[in-house]
């Protein structure tokens, strides 16, 4: 059993009011909230262990890039990763995605080659697929979902051709909280050797993921949606892969030698990273990575599975409710409409009673193209959360409802 409690004492934010109403925050799947822990790691990060990493023989610019390297075999171990060599830090999930788009298609792709994504994909693992359609000529194709928002596997065995060089889902999705069958979609595509890249956003901070026992090829994920700072994030790949891709971007750190003529480009991990890492930000969510650790991820996993089977009765009972998103395996994340009430209008009502959820497209629209909507609500929960906000939340939607 997790104190929820005490938990809740980590995360000050979580005691604001708005419009003089105590804030129910369920809008974790767009981004967490933060522990004092990770807060006071930057905090303490810029008072006393600010330089400049890997270029100095100083004192605090070795001690910084001490730090910095150890919070990568942290992140490392948290995935499971053979090497810390595996570990690239990235500006978040769309980076990492955007990264493997352009060296992939760069380094492995030819014009006709193919590219499987799915229907729920966020938008971020479908336009940087366009931008390498339109800048190589790719084509990229689509595995379809059932009503239920499962993928459909047989569709997805029957996509693969000659020339299909990539698979790259999500493991979990941001708007139906489907878990796919990612060991088994990576599975199928190894054995007609396809390489995978899973889109790990929405898996990371809520259920243990093992890269190695995946057999993931690329895996993604963004700090500030798992307790940890904005602006870093992190990309997996296997080393075997990496050392075989071009360098996304150029300039300082990711070179061994420059001449007019020619440049060496450095060893994993820092081919890929170019410029001054975020040094701050990677130890920021090191402390966040131990700070799930600490609780530990089954156990948060199992309670928010909790909070998602509550809230799903709850919300069921209301009249007119449409959920979005019934798969057998599924996150902590809830998309529904109810009756003809617009998304935003619910959303707007909600948050003046103090609820903050998420409406629109969730940067999915592809997927609402599916569903023949426009946008959904969106309640996500994380392991600070308890059935009282929930409550709240069904109380409040129960009122809109009556309004309307
Ligand atoms: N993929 C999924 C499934 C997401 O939910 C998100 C963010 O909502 C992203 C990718 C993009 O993450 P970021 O904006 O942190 O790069």
């Amino acid at each position: 059993m997790l104190n929820i409690n005490e938990i809740r004492e980590d995360f000050p934010i979580l005691n604001k009011r708005v419009y003089d109403k105590q804030l129910v925050y369920l809008d974790n799947a767009a981004t967490t909230q933060k522990p004092r822990q990770v807060v006071e790691k930057i905090e303490n990060g810029y008072y006393n262990v600010n330089a400049n990493v890997h270029r100095g023989v100083h004192f605090l610019s070795q001690e910084a890039t001490e730090a910095h390297e150890e919070a990568r075999r942290t992140v490392q171990h948290f995935l499971h990763a053979r090497s810390s060599n595996e570990i690239i830090f990235t500006r978040g999930t769309t980076e990492a995605i955007n990264l493997v788009a352009s060296s992939f298609t760069e380094g492995c792709m030819q014009a006709g080659d193919e590219v499987i994504i799915s229907t729920m994909e966020h938008h971020s693992n479908i336009v940087p697929w366009q931008l390498e359609a339109a800048r190589k000529g790719i084509a990229i194709k689509v595995i379809p979902i059932n009503d239920r928002g499962e993928l459909d596997m047989e569709a997805y065995r029957a996509l693969f051709s000659e020339r299909t060089r990539l698979v790259s889902v999500t493991h979990v999705s941001n708007v139906l909280g489907t878990i796919n069958p990612v060991k088994e979609i990576i599975a199928e595509a190894h054995s007609r050797e396809v390489p995978v890249l899973i889109d790990g956003a929405q898996s990371v901070p809520h259920i243990a993921v093992d890269v190695q026992d995946l057999d993931a090829d690329f895996y993604t994920f963004s700090a500030h949606k798992i307790y940890g700072p904005t602006g870093m994030g992190v990309l997996y790949g296997k080393e075997a892969w990496l050392d075989r891709l071009p360098p996304y971007q150029g300039g300082g750190e990711m070179i061994a030698t420059v001449t007019f003529e020619k440049t060496v480009f450095n060893e994993l991990p820092y081919k890929f990273e170019a410029g001054t890492p975020d040094y701050i930000g990677s130890t920021a969510l090191a402390e966040a990575l131990d700070y799930v650790s600490a609780i530990g991820i089954d156990k948060i996993a199992a309670y928010e599975h909790e909070l998602l089977t509550y809230a799903t009765q709850r919300l069921k009972e209301i009249d007119g409710m449409r959920l979005f998103g019934e798969a057998e395996q599924k996150s902590s994340v809830i998309s529904f409409l109810v009756g003809d009430i617009h998304h935003y209008d619910m959303g707007m009502l909600l948050d003046r009673l103090g609820i903050a959820v998420r409406t629109g497209h969730h940067c999915a629209q592809p997927l609402m193209q599916r569903f023949g909507i426009e946008g959904t609500v969106r309640a996500s929960f994380a392991f600070y959360n308890t059935k009282e906000e929930i409550d709240a939340l069904a109380e409040g939607i129960e009122r809109v409802r009556k309004m309307f």
